[in-house]
């Protein structure tokens, strides 16, 4: 808790009957100061819709921390800290907002004290950055889809990054994470219901691939062992860098930006050498249309591409800049 100040306490204590064995946990508000916006009063029946909407009940009490926007760092409307249980939603927002981000964040304590989100991070950690999205697509994602489903908004439809200009590298990541995230999810669910959503915080999807395409996950196949040499002056051992990273790669154009999922659904495999002051990274895709449209762009994606053949398809090699950039 912090120094100096204040804070008033709402105990709103849910489902309590004095003769159960174990109270059910209940929520309670900690405010910085002043009044309680109204969906504070609303924490207890935001627990219960919760717990019905995904058929998993609270293990522990919650305490919910509202802080003013100015303790907050930019652009953040609340957060929820595995390792710590801190869950924060910040003040001063619009009420409907401010009500989306306390369901978005108790929902990650919800699934915190059912699959061990800090160990869930612990494990991912040392498989890469790859992996470490695709983990958290799935936290997010679900958690989006609860907010999108109970409050009835349709985060998909604000989900679009601009057509012009530089791309927003932060925005294409939170449209993964939230927008990506929450399709996955939907997917396992539409196809195995909640055991399947379960079953993914058991054995969690690894590739941001699985996750733009949840039927990789659901029904995986063996990695295509695509035919090529390694791009000249390529050194070291070669490692895939994650569909992701070539998706944000073809983003960079403004021409191939609304074709991302097209362009991206023909990528057969992808690998990246370092060649000392470069990065070097081959992208085959079953479609040498699909090369040819990639190589007609290369100045827009601000790397020298050489395109070669191979079957079934292209293959386009992509010099980036230095990893220095
Ligand atoms: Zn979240």
């Amino acid at each position: 808790m912090r120094n100096g100040r204040t804070a008033l306490v709402l105990a709103m204590l849910v489902g309590w009957t004095g003769c159960a064995s174990r109270p059910a946990p209940g929520v309670t508000v900690a405010l910085a100061d002043g009044e309680a916006p109204a969906f504070a009063a609303d924490a207890d029946a935001i627990l219960a819709e919760l717990e019905a909407w995904r058929g998993l009940r609270f293990r522990e009490d919650l305490v919910v921390e509202l802080v003013p926007a100015s303790e907050a760092g930019e652009k953040l409307n609340g957060w929820y800290e595995s390792r710590t249980k801190r869950l924060v939603v910040v003040e001063g927002k619009s009420e409907r907002m401010g009500r989306g981000v306390l369901l978005h964040e108790m929902f990650h304590a919800l699934q915190d004290q059912h699959f061990d989100l800090a160990r869930l991070h612990a494990e991912v950690e040392p498989l890469g950055a790859d992996a470490q999205r695709a983990l958290r697509a799935l936290i997010e994602g679900e958690a989006m889809l609860a907010v999108s489903e109970i409050m009835d908004y349709d985060f998909e439809r604000h989900a679009h990054l601009a057509k012009e200009g530089p791309i927003d590298a932060a925005r294409f990541e939170k449209i993964f994470h939230y927008g990506y995230g929450l399709r996955f999810v939907r997917a396992l669910r539409d196809a195995g219901g909640w055991e399947a959503v379960d079953a993914a915080f058991a054995s969690p999807p690894r590739t941001t691939a699985e996750i733009f395409d949840p039927s990789r996950y659901l029904d995986p196949e063996p990695a295509v062992d695509q035919p090529g040499l390694p791009p000249e002056g390529a050194v070291g051992p070669a490692a895939p860098r994650g569909e992701f990273e070539v998706r944000l790669f073809l983003a960079r154009s403004e021409t191939l930006r609304p074709r991302v999922d097209e362009l991206a659904g023909h990528l057969v495999s992808e690998l990246a050498w370092s060649t000392g002051a470069e990065t070097a990274w081959r992208l085959c895709f079953d479609d040498p249309r699909v090369a040819e449209a990639i190589r007609a762009e290369s100045d827009a994606l601000g790397a020298r591409l050489v395109a070669a053949s191979g079957p079934p398809g292209g293959i386009v090699t992509a010099y980036l800049g230095s990893d220095a950039d």
